[in-house]
Formats: C-alpha cells, structure tokens, sequence
C-alpha cells in the first residue's frame, strides 16, 4: 500500500520560500493564504543571533481530525494516504481549520472553500513529485512513500533522527523533521506578536479576522522600541524612577536570548463568531423551552392548551432562526442542503442536523395532532420521543466542539462537563423564555426584565468563551 509523507531537512532549508511560491503558482493560490509557508525563529542577542527557517504544510495525518468533522467529506483521505479536497462539496463551515492542529486550512477568498496542500495529487498521479520538491534548491523537502523500504524518503527516515510537530494531537502527521528546536515545533514557545517582518496581517485574515486585533494585545515585551523608550526615559527620570526603570531593563534581558518568531503566515483570526454564539443561544432556548413544558403536561402540572401551543410555535421559530444563523456563518450558504444529502456521519455537524430536523418535525406533529383534534395521549407519547431529541439538540454542539482538535480548550472537554453545561445552558434560557410565557399581570414586567438579562448575559458570556478558543496561536 502506497502511503506518500513528507522530510523536511531543517539543516538545509535557507529560507527562500521558493516552494511557497512554486506551491501558489501551481494551485493558483491567492494573495493573503498559503497552502505551505515558512516560519522563521530568532534565537539570541545581537550579534549572537541565530535564525532557523522550517517548512509548515498540510501534514496529511494518519488519523486526520479534518477529515473526520468535516460534515460533507468535501476532506478525505485517498487510498495512497493523501488528504486530498473536492471544491464541490465544501459548504465553507470552517469546521476542518478549527480541527486541524497544524493551521493547515483555509477559506479561498474568491471560491468561498476550504483548501490546503494536497500533496500536488495532480502530479502525483502522472509520476511528478510536488511542485515544492521539484523547485527546492536545497534539496530539503523530501517526498515519497513512506511504506516502500526502497523509497528515499525511508532511507531518509532510517539515517536520521526525526521529529513531528504536535505528536500529542493523536492525528499522527506524516510529515517529518530532520534537526528542528522544540521553539519551531511548539507554537506556544515564541509569540505571535505583530512586530516581525511583513506583518500586517499577523492579526488574521478572512472570516471576522478584525475580532483577532486582540491578539496583538499580547505584546512583546522585548521590543526594542520598549528598550530604547525606557531609556530614554532612565535618562531624565528621577532616582527612584530611575531604580524601577533599571529592575524592569534587568528583566527585559534575562527573556533577551528567548527565541522569538521573526516571521510566520498571516493569522487565520476568528472563524466562528456572533452567528455561532447567537445559534448556540436559540437552540438552546427552543429545547429547554420545549422540555420544560412537555415535562410539565406530562406530570400533570398544565394541560395541552395555549400555553404549550405557544411554546411549541416559539421554539419552531427558534430552531428556524438556528438554521439560518448557520446558514449565515458558512462561506457557501446555498450548499447547506448538503449537510444532510452528502452527510458525513462522523462529524458532530451532521449527527446535530438531523437530531435538529428530527426535533423540529416532533414538534410541527404536536401542531398537527392539535389541529386535526387527535386524542391527547399522542401528545405524550410525541414528548417521550421529543425531550431526548430536544436535549441532543442542546448539547450536540459541545461533541462537534470536541472534534475540533485544533482548539486545546475545546478538544480537551469531558463528555461529563459537555452534558453538565449544556443542560445549564437550556434549563437557564428555557427556564427564562418558559418563564416569559406563564406569567401574568406584574410578573410578567419582571420575567421579561429577568429574560432580557439573561439572554444578554448569556449571549455575551458564551461569545466571549467562543472567541476566546480561537485565540490559540496553531503553527
Ligand atoms: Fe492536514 Fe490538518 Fe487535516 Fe492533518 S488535520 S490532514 S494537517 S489539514
């Protein structure tokens, strides 16, 4: 079986980024995104500094996170191991580059698609190597199939230590590293601080990147315009100024000989924003909305009445307002029928589809056993059905979070504190909006006020929760 990877030779590679453009010409790739990309890292004091380069790219993984959430299998992986995309089916979600833990996707801004190395499968196939290989001048990326012993690329892996980036991620990457530092492997080591060659964009681009400003909050305190400010200042201070002035200098240079990134890829920013927070909201409120009633007729506190009827037409409505919440946040939004007519049923997105359309039916049968006046013990035996489907449809998205590998904070959740926050998150929202509809007279002023400052507070703590996931610098 053929199973093609990656050496990247770090004592080799200058740093020319002629496979970053041999790779852009190739595919076509458009100004602001790479498909590959070299990070430089800067270690030292001048003028004993030291710069390393290394090679970043899709790691077409053994067991690839992309792959798996990707709701439309628009990413798969071939029978000779690359991790391979198909335009037609990508709705633009964004869920594979929230996976990835190698920040090796991202948004074609003029299709509107996910994309990334595929290995120059094209060339491939007619016995090329990829176009980064070919161009090389080096010779420091190595390409080949890793499972034939005669490859050079095995040899390659036989007569040198290698290393992976992120090993601990479970996806096992297929591509290897020959002589890098842990600075260059760990993301976390050196910070994206803005203040680095060309970067503009080190804020992000694409989808609601302006939001990933905050990411330059994170300043480097080991800015020379800091050092030449504060001694200026050290200059006309007062001694005791001047005291705390030399303390924070001393400190400045015990992190001097700390690596710092010296260039890297644009950002990606925040890929799921306001939309997401405010559908995480709605279906929330419309499940809680409707367990709490339907658990109400069914120990006897109300009968099937208006009450219940509202409650079932108010979370109709707030499931609808969900689907185009979602539809709004993908880049493709008219593909978004291919969620549930290409499904893949791996992914998280396309389980809490149709536990969402399966809710939303359970509920117009409700309507329909009222209208058509039907015995009212079908009502029961519809709510037995409908309260698992309707709390699925509150927590589905805590599983789809956790596939989304590239997110520590999300990827490390217990299925424990998964179901403990949603079921909060639905009583809460439910709990207001039922609130809302059962009371009357002067009550009624103080749910509405009640209501009107959890939806705000609610909405506001899990938006912050959401943005600040994807803060997480990934390569
Ligand atoms: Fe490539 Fe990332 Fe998918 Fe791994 S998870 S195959 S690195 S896109």
């Amino acid at each position: 079986m053929v199973n093609y990877g990656f050496v990247i030779d770090n004592r080799k590679c200058i740093g020319c980024h002629a496979c970053t453009v041999a790779c852009k010409s190739e595919h076509d790739v458009p100004i602001g995104v790479n498909r590959t990309h070299v990070k430089y890292i800067e270690t030292g004091t001048y003028p004993d500094v030291t710069r390393e380069f290394s090679v970043h790219r899709c790691n077409h993984c053994e067991d690839s996170p992309c792959t798996t959430i990707c709701p439309t299998s628009a990413l798969f992986t071939r029978d000779d191991g690359i991790v391979d995309f198909d335009d037609d089916r990508c709705i633009g979600c964004k869920s594979c580059m929230q996976a990835c833990p190698y920040d090796a996707l991202y948004i074609d801004p003029n299709k509107g698609t996910a994309a990334k190395c595929n290995y120059c499968a094209h060339r491939i196939e007619h016995s090329y190597e990829p176009a980064c290989v070919i161009v090389c001048p080096t010779e420091a990326i190595v390409s080949g199939d890793l499972d034939d012993e005669n490859s050079s690329i095995s040899g390659y892996l036989r007569d040198h230590v290698t290393t992976v980036r992120k090993p601990e991620s479970g996806a096992i990457p297929n591509v290897f590293y020959v002589e890098t530092s842990e600075e260059m492997l760990d993301p976390k080591a050196t910070e994206r601080t803005g203040e680095y060659l060309w970067t503009d964009q080190a804020a992000g681009v694409g989808h609601y990147a302006k939001y990933a400003d905050q990411r330059l909050g994170a300043a480097d305190t080991n800015s020379m315009i800091v050092q030449l400010a504060l001694e200026k200042k050290a200059r006309a201070a007062a001694g005791r100024d001047r005291a705390i002035i030399r303390d924070v200098m001393e400190r400045l240079d015990e992190q001097a000989g700390k690596p710092k990134r010296s260039y890297d890829q644009p950002a990606k920013g925040i890929l799921w924003d306001w939309d997401v927070a405010g559908y995480l909201v709605t279906k929330s409120t419309a499940a809680g909305l409707y367990i709490l009633m339907m658990l109400a007729m069914i120990t006897g506190e109300i009968n099937f009445g208006n009450e219940i009827l509202i409650a079932l037409v108010a979370s109709i409505g707030l499931l609808g307002l969900t689907g185009l919440l979602l539809i709004n946040d993908l880049d493709k939004p008219m593909r978004f029928v291919y969620v549930l007519l290409r499904p893949n049923f791996d992914s998280w997105l396309v389980k809490g589809g149709y536990t969402l359309g399966a809710f939303a039916n359970i509920m117009v049968a409700h309507l329909g056993i009222f209208f058509l006046d039907m015995p009212e013990i079908w009502h029961m035996w519809l709510a037995i059905l409908g309260i698992p489907l309707a709390w699925l449809t509150g927590n589905y998205t805590g599983w789809l979070f956790k596939q989304a590998k590239g997110r520590e904070k999300w990827a490390n959740r217990t299925n424990q504190d998964i179901i403990i926050t949603g079921s909060i998150e639905m009583l809460v929202f439910g709990g207001a909006a039922a609130l809302l509809l059962i009371s009357s007279g002067y009550l009624q002023y103080a749910a509405l006020a009640g209501a009107a400052l959890i939806f705000t507070f609610g909405y506001k703590h899990i938006l912050r929760d959401l943005r600040s996931a994807q803060m997480e610098t990934l390569h």
